[in-house]
């Protein structure tokens, strides 16, 4: 089977027969519902560039298992050569679509999957790397999305996951079969799930052996029996179903998040790639977490939208030329940039597993992803500071269509003159959907807790940080001896 297009894919999502709830309601088709559509364009924007033959070359790489060729997103990473190409390929989909594209928690996913589960293997004789090359032949072969479902809903922090009061805060066997598993459980924050065919699950924490029920990892399809989607609200999603276009800020692309309800689903044996091995969960949710910090690279492509969309405003607003206003560009710039650096700098340092899989260099990619929790948050603020006030509070699109009044709006809601006041109102709502709309979602609150809340972050910094082998160095220099 070759590479789809954005329709093909989008018909093969017709086929799913999906168990999705928005507003208390079924959703009879979600690939029709007004507030879905966007995220599923943008997930479309990854199929189509990939047969682009300007893009191909960032979209596509051949398969180690097959030789063909595939979407980069299914593929596990031979070498340094394609971490890098990852991190060019998100930065690029970030400034075409300028949302979350959703399609990289299921790449991160496999591959922290694949060079476990040679090392659980290794250990004890198990087939997980077998069972998770076969998912992974049958995904880059039918060119599916994958959702990587990490997150479970955790309730009390405080406890470990076999320690809750209620036994399904975290996603666990409930009973053990001959020819599988049968699963129950929840994972929050489920980006891109609506959009996907296969949900690749995963645990979310370090395990004790007692926490064995709950050291599991497999793949069902996305329309599996007993599985409930619950569709997350976003800041102004409503404003996707009155009609109008400049209102939404972004009315082609967006992202979206939602709970997987896990009740009773059947694994069957060849689709699990973890199984109560729990000294192996901590390596897998780094891997994961480790892979998925640099993924973040998309919000620098989001970021060069929003410094346009920022430098559009000041040329719009006439204050282009205020030395003020150039800097905060010029700042807005460098805080960009310096989140791709980190990004590509952790996969230029990347390394082989023992399973042949490059890894990206964890320490680099922290530090990476608590740039992301940072940086788009200034960088709003810097937005909204050249944007001006109007950007939250200017008349509606209907406002500026009606016959009565919308002669008003043009007059008043002009700025330099010879600037359409449609083009003004356009770009203050494209930058009010990144710091305050849906855009939001993806750009600012996914920059602070996707991939990881900072003291993840911190935690591995502290912990590869080496400060026994930082003070020897002091010491030496300082002629110190004790
Ligand atoms: Fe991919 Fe970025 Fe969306 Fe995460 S936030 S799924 S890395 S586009
Ligand atoms: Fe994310």
């Amino acid at each position: 089977m070759s590479l789809k297009t954005g329709k093909e894919y989008v018909k093969s999502l017709r086929k799913l027969n999906l168990n999705v709830y928005m507003f208390g309601e079924k959703i009879d088709s979600p690939v029709d519902h007004p507030i879905i559509i966007p995220s599923m364009n943008a997930v479309a924007a990854t199929y189509d560039l990939a047969l682009d033959p300007m893009y191909e070359d960032l979209m596509t790489v051949r398969s180690h298992i097959t030789g063909e060729k595939i979407n980069l997103f299914n593929h596990v990473f031979q070498s340094t050569d394609d971490l890098v190409k990852k991190v060019k390929r998100q930065r690029m989909l970030g400034q075409k679509t300028a949302c979350c594209f959703q399609r990289c928690v299921g790449q991160d996913a496999i591959n922290a999957v694949y060079s476990t589960s040679y090392e659980i293997d290794e250990k004890y004789g198990t087939k997980y790397l077998d069972n998770i090359t076969k998912f992974i032949e049958y995904i880059q072969e039918e060119d599916l999305v994958t959702d990587g479902a990490m997150t479970d809903v955790k309730g009390d922090r405080g406890l470990s996951p076999s320690a809750q009061k209620d036994p399904d805060m975290y996603l666990r066997v409930v009973e053990r079969r001959p020819d599988g598993i049968v699963v129950t459980g929840c994972k929050a924050h489920q980006t891109g799930i609506v959009n996907s065919h296969e949900i690749l699950v995963m645990p979310t924490i370090a395990m004790d052996p007692e926490d064995k029920d709950y050291a599991v990892s497999f793949a069902v399809p996305a329309d599996a029996e007993g599985i409930t989607l619950i569709y997350g609200r976003q800041s102004c999603d409503t404003r996707k179903m009155e009609g109008t276009e400049i209102d939404v800020g972004n009315s082609q692309y967006g992202g979206h998040e939602a709970l997987i309800i896990f009740d009773r689903v059947f694994v069957p044996n060849n689709r699990i790639f973890l199984n109560g091995e729990t000294e192996f969960v901590t390596i897998l949710v780094e891997r994961f977490s480790g892979h998925h910090r640099p993924s973040y690279a998309c919000k620098t492509g989001v970021g060069d939208v929003l410094i346009g969309a920022a430098g559009l405003a000041a040329d719009y607003n006439g204050v282009a030329k205020a030395s003020h206003i150039k800097d905060k560009l010029i700042e807005m710039t460098h805080l960009n940039e310096t989140i791709y650096s980190s990004a590509l700098a952790c996969s230029y340092e990347g390394y082989p597993t023992p399973s042949g899989a490059y890894l990206i260099d964890l320490m680099l990619a922290n530090v990476c992803k608590q740039n992301v929790t940072r940086f788009p948050y200034e960088m709003t603020r810097l937005a909204e500071d050249i944007a001006g006030g109007l950007m939250v509070t200017q008349p509606s699109e209907k406002d500026l269509r009606s016959p009565e009044i919308g002669h008003y709006v043009q007059k008043y809601l002009r700025g330099v003159a010879s600037v359409p006041t449609e083009n003004r109102m356009r770009i203050l709502r494209l930058i009010e959907n990144l710091t305050l709309g849906t855009g939001a979602v993806g750009y600012r609150t996914e920059s602070m807790h996707g991939a990881g809340s900072p003291q993840a972050q911190r935690i591995m910094i502290s912990r590869l940080g080496n400060m026994e082998a930082k003070k020897e160095l002091a010491k030496k220099i300082a002629k110190i001896k004790e």
